[in-house]
């Protein structure tokens, strides 16, 4: 921007901790067009002069020097369009937490202002997007969950298209009569409310319904879907802004627990069987067709065990609960006993529980079941039990509490099985061929297994993290998948039972409409919500080598058949990940660019080697470190004071040449501090930390080329919560870079 006001703010303790008096030369010599200091800038009389000079064109763009950019945001925001606005929080890492009327707290507070002109000065305004978004939410799924992210949608205003595979809408519920409760007050069976549920559906003039159907294809972008379902009657095409996958779960497939009877003896069945039963208003054993005297329920039969599910699919209690007071009410003469390993009741479920235990011919037990053993009957043999140590208990019938197992497709493998068959095809050599092979035989099981089959890069369904549940940042945002614009709810997103799947419904679908939306508006979603900036490329300098389709984390790239990047910003978090992987330098964003933080970098006054004065640059990512970095100024820790931060998107946004800047200019040591990755991530954009980590063997080689030691490099993860870390984080860091000496590239 070429007209920028610093608005210097001296509240807050700023005024008291560093001599401001020559701020003034100091923003007119690194290029700030006006300045402007007040003792309290977030106050009316301070915000209005800001906006004053805002409205009168005087400046288009803005630098804050005053607290944190987490504070007042309210108070310093403008008309998005007309302005660039970059803050310098002198409050939170020079006020709080430095020595005042310190020499070096003085010169950090003035390398701040510099770099954060620096920064300003190479930021552009955001081109606005301004596409044309269809509000229909497209829901894939007509269970619970899925009809009630229909209703939910069709609430708030939004057309909706409930593509059902089956020929009747109700999934799972169908399949019963009476249910566990789900409502206040919470002790007794329910009467099954779906067919009210789809009735209200059925009724509703906003939601298309089409059964028996599946999605044949799914192209194009959030606001932008183009569907194509095949029905019974053809294939339809259809329009979508945003997409609820609420497929459902599977139960278990007990053919594989033949220890405990199954396939044995035709006595033996799963809850679901039972279910069916319970549903025809019959029961009798399978076999001997003769009403059963007593019952045997195995509760987490192949679940919590290594071998088989190793979750707790967290409904398989409550259901055979139902079953037993289902029998208890309608086959009084039958016995159920029920072996547990833990009854897992949590919550008001735990009044059903006890009112169930207290039925006469009920009995719980806690114990061990190693097998049941078939012979003209069933024995089951329960191993440290409550009745004793080892028990047999003889039976009619055994029931199985098998878990469920999402109905989802694994969009990366079945990727890499696309792959590695065309790397069969291609047949360029013959280790290439027999590793392609292998791979096939691998990722057989997923062949076929498609259920939205997105035209992605990345593959063709939801990517799925543990367990096969399509993956979401649990910690922070619980309902977000890695595909913008398209949730997961019910049983395919996580374990639950009735009530949960119905509120994830409704979750699912609030999302899905705020997508619509943050679109409608051009405006990103979480995290960086309401950003309305997008990346461009610079695609004239691009070397395919792929990268970027390959590292974002949310598929926004496609790639056309020589491997050119195909941007789809609608499907962009605006995470800069693309930007910190392309070696090329090509991608930027008008307010996050490889050139406006390499002048960041330029702008630290790096003191000479005499001065025994080292440089640290802290790449911190702006969602948990520096999140951090506020609570522990908050507190009013103390850090060392050679330590400059530059705000980052994300680790995985960092472009390793900005590291190779800064060692060539003489900073004598880069930190790079980013969230926790791992299975149980917390990187709000999935593999930013990782991906920081993977390119570090680059760095190495800028290391090696500049005949640096590999001390001067260090990538870190800190949890929002750690804070505590912070101070001897960098206090420990600035006493290996003293150990390890100055940069010998200071001065050139
Ligand atoms: S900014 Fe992030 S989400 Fe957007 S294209 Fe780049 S890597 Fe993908
Ligand atoms: S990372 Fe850069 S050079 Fe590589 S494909 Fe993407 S845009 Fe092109």
């Amino acid at each position: 921007m070429e007209k920028v006001g610093l608005f210097l703010c001296t509240g807050c303790e700023i005024g008291a901790a560093i001599k401001t008096d020559e701020f003034e030369d100091l923003a007119k010599e690194n290029g700030a067009s006006s300045f402007v200091s007040h003792p309290c800038l977030c106050s009316e009389k301070g915000a209005a002069l800001i906006h004053k000079a805002v409205e009168a064109g005087e400046v288009n763009g803005v630098l804050i020097a005053a607290c944190s950019s987490r504070e007042k945001k309210d108070v310093f925001s403008f008309e998005k369009r007309s302005v660039v606005c970059q803050r310098v929080d002198l409050r939170e890492q020079v006020a709080w937490s430095h020595k005042p009327q310190d020499e070096d707290t003085q010169l950090l507070a003035e390398d701040l202002l510099r770099m954060g002109l620096a920064r300003v000065g190479k930021m552009e305004l955001p081109k606005p997007l301004e596409e044309e978004i269809d509000q229909t939410v497209l829901v894939v799924g007509g269970g619970l969950a899925g009809l009630t992210a229909a209703k939910a949608a069709s609430n708030l205003g939004h057309p909706v298209v409930l593509v059902e595979k089956n020929e009747q809408p109700g999934g799972y519920l169908r399949g019963l009569r009476d249910m566990y409760p789900a409502h206040p007050p919470y002790d007794s069976l329910q009467a099954n409310e779906i067919a009210d549920l789809i009735a209200e559906i059925e009724a509703d003039s906003s939601v298309r319904v089409l059964c028996g159907s599946t999605v044949k294809h799914i192209a194009g972008q959030p606001g932008q879907f183009d569907v194509e379902v095949q029905t019974a009657a053809g294939t339809q095409k259809l329009k979508a802004g945003a997409i609820v996958q609420a497929t459902g779960a599977s139960p278990y497939d007990a053919g594989r627990l033949a220890h405990l009877g199954y396939g044995k003896s035709p006595a033996v069945i799963t809850t679901q069987q039972l279910s069916d039963m319970l549903l025809a208003g019959k029961l009798t054993c399978p076999g001997s067709g003769k009403a059963p005297d007593r019952m045997v329920f195995i509760q987490c039969a192949g679940s919590r065990d290594a071998d088989h599910l190793p979750y707790c699919s967290g409904e398989c209690c409550a259901a055979t609960l139902a079953q037993v007071a289902v029998i208890h009410r309608d086959y009084p003469d039958t016995q159920c006993m029920v072996v547990y390993r833990d009854m897992r009741t949590p919550g008001q479920m735990e009044h059903f529980y006890l009112g169930v235990q207290e039925q006469s011919g009920c009995m719980f037990t806690r114990g061990e079941v190693d097998q049941v053993s078939v012979s003209d009957t069933l024995e089951v043999k329960v191993r440290d039990s409550l009745l004793g140590k080892d028990a047999t208990l003889p039976a009619d019938m055994v029931i199985l509490a098998v878990g469920m197992v999402p109905n989802a497709a694994d969009g990366e493998s079945i990727r890499e099985l696309i792959d590695a068959e065309a790397r069969i095809k291609k047949n360029e050599s013959e280790t290439q061929v027999a590793a392609a092979k292998e791979l096939v035989e691998k990722l057989e099981s997923h062949r076929g297994t498609e259920i939205l089959n997105l035209d992605y890069r990345q593959g063709p369904d939801l990517p799925v993290l543990r367990y096969n549940f399509p993956d979401s940042h649990y910690i922070c945002f619980p309902y977000e998948s890695r595909r913008t614009g398209i949730y997961a709810a019910g049983a395919l997103h996580a374990p639950m039972d009735i009530a949960q799947a119905e509120e994830d419904g409704w979750g699912a679908a609030m999302k899905a409409v705020q997508n619509i939306r943050s679109n409608t508006r051009g405006e990103a979603v979480h995290p960086r919500a309401g950003d309305i900036s997008i990346a461009d490329f610079f695609l004239q300098r691009c070397t395919q080598c792929k990268r970027c389709t390959e590292e974002c984390p949310f598929g926004a790239i496609n790639e056309d058949a020589k491997g050119t990047p195909e941007y789809n910003p609608l499907r962009c978090r605006r995470c800069g990940i693309c930007l910190g992987a392309c070696p090329e330098r090509i991608i930027s964003f008008p307010d996050y660019s490889v050139d406006s933080v390499a002048s960041m970098i330029k702008a630290i006054e790096v003191p000479e080697e005499d001065e025994e004065k080292p440089r640290i640059v802290a790449f911190m990512c702006e969602n948990d470190a520096l999140p951090a970095l506020d609570e522990a100024a908050g507190r009013r820790m103390q850090w060392n004071p050679w330590v400059r931060i530059i705000p980052v998107r994300c680790l995985g946004a960092v472009n390793t040449v900005w590291i190779a800047d800064s060692l060539s200019r003489g900073v004598d040591g880069v930190l790079l501090i980013g969230c926790k990755r791992g299975d149980d991530y917390q990187c709000h954009y999935i593999r930013g930390s990782e991906l920081a980590n993977t390119r570090m063997s680059n760095v190495q080689e800028t290391l090696d080329r500049l005949t640096l030691e590999s001390e001067r490099v260090r990538v870190l993860e800190l949890a929002r919560n750690e804070f505590d870390r912070i101070p001897e984080i960098f206090e420990e860091f600035a006493e290996k870079i003293e150990e390890v000496g100055p940069n010998p590239y200071k001065g050139f």
